[in-house]
C-alpha cells in the first residue's frame, strides 16, 4: 500500500515556513492504519524487545500497538511536567531554545532492549534526547523506527551509531 498517500503536507503549520506532514487520514482509515502498524512491525519483528520508548505525542499513536505485537512493555517520554513519578530529564533543541524531554526513572531496567517510535525524524534531536534518557537508566537502544523521514534535515547524521527506520522518506 503507498502510505503516502494518505499524509497530507499543511503549509506555515504550525508556523510560518514550515510544512507540517499531516498523519491523521493515515489514522482514519483503517486499511491504511492497519498496513502501517504492520509494516513498522516488519521492520523490527526479529528483535528481541523488552521496551517500545514512544514521544509525546505522536509517538503514542503507533508504539503501543509495536508493543503488543512485540510482547514489550511501552514506555512515554513526556514533555517538562507531565509524568507524575520521580523522573529523569534531558534538554532538546526546538526551533528557537531548547525544552526538556522526562521518562520514569523505574521505566526501563539495566540491560533492557529498547525500541524507539516516533511519528517523524527531522532533525534528530528529538530521538537523540530519548537515547540519551535510556542510556542513562541503562538500557541499550536497538532501533529507532519512524513513520516518516524528512531526509533533507538530516537526522540520520545525528542518530550515527544507531539502527535507523524509516517507512516513508522526503
Ligand atoms: P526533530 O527533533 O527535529 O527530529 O523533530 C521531531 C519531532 O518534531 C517529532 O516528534 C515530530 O512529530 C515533529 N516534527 C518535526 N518536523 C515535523 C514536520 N514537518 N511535520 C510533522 N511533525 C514534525
Amino acid at each position: 500500500m503507498d502510505l503516502k498517500k494518505y499524509v497530507r503536507d499543511i503549509p506555515d503549520f504550525p508556523e510560518e515556513g514550515i510544512s507540517f506532514k499531516d498523519i491523521t487520514p493515515l489514522l482514519q482509515d483503517a486499511n491504511a492504519l492497519a498496513s502501517a502498524a504492520d509494516a513498522l512491525f516488519e521492520l523490527i519483528k526479529n528483535k528481541k524487545v523488552d521496551k517500545v520508548v514512544g514521544m509525546e505525542s505522536r509517538g503514542f499513536f503507533f508504539a503501543p500497538l509495536l508493543a503488543t505485537r512485540l510482547k514489550a512493555g511501552f514506555v512515554p517520554v513526556r514533555k517538562r511536567g507531565k509524568l507524575p513519578h520521580q523522573i529523569i530529564s534531558e534538554p532538546y533543541a526546538l526551533e528557537y531554545g531548547t525544552d526538556v524531554l522526562e521518562i520514569h526513572v523505574d521505566s526501563i531496567l539495566k540491560g533492557e532492549k529498547v525500541l524507539i517510535h516516533d511519528d517523524v525524524l527531522a532533525t534528530g534531536g528529538t530521538a537523540k534526547a530519548v537515547c540519551k534518557l535510556i542510556e542513562k537508566l541503562g538500557g541499550e537502544v536497538i532501533q529507532c523506527n519512524f513513520l516518516l523521514e524528512l531526509k533533507f534535515l538530516k537526522g540520520r547524521d545525528k542518530l550515527s551509531g544507531y539502527a535507523v527506520e524509516a517507512l516513508i522518506q522526503y
